[in-house]
């Protein structure tokens, strides 16, 4: 989702003791484990609210270094894309991915251990599987008619 994220000189555990609402701009950044899932396309279903990821990514995101190539300027190009904020986390919830960490601490969960912030590896998140780092596909590659084709399993 994010250009590289500095995680130094932050609070030690500061996630466990914080409300996201009480945190500075600099922990609320460091929670984004690098994941890049919220940067693919994804299917829902109207009637039953349900949402699927696919591997079909963003056209702005980098495969390689699994993170937007031009977050600053992002939305020249990408107007929709969503900036998560503490008050907009409960409207976005439902269709972040089950391993991103402000959806883990929305919901009262404690984070996984391959997070970058308890790891203290920004790569902990590629070596564990759960990243998109190669494998997704570029959307003007794709029709957005066989999006479905490329459905991903969540957690990947
Ligand atoms: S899904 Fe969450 S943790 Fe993963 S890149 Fe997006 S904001 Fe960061
Ligand atoms: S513009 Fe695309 S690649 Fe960049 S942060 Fe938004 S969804 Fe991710």
């Amino acid at each position: 989702m994010s250009e590289p994220i500095n995680r130094s000189g932050l609070r030690p555990r500061y996630w466990e003791t914080t409300r996201l609402d009480r945190m500075t701009r600099a922990e609320w950044e460091a929670l984004c484990d690098g994941c890049g899932k919220c940067c693919m396309n994804k299917l829902e279903d109207e009637e039953s609210g349900e949402v699927a990821f696919t591997r079909v990514a963003c056209r702005l995101f980098d495969d390689t270094s699994c993170l937007c190539a031009q977050y600053p300027i992002r939305h020249q190009f990408v107007p929709e894309c969503i900036t998560l904020k503490p008050h907009t986390i409960e409207s976005h919830a439902y269709w972040l991915p089950e391993t991103c960490a402000y959806k883990l601490l929305y919901l009262g969960k404690p984070l996984f251990d391959w997070h970058p912030l308890i790891s203290g590896d920004a790569n902990s998140v590629h070596e564990a599987g759960v990243s998109m780092r190669h494998r997704t596909l570029p959307e003007f590659e794709v029709p957005e008619e066989d999006w479905e084709d490329h459905i991903i399993e969540e957690p990947l």
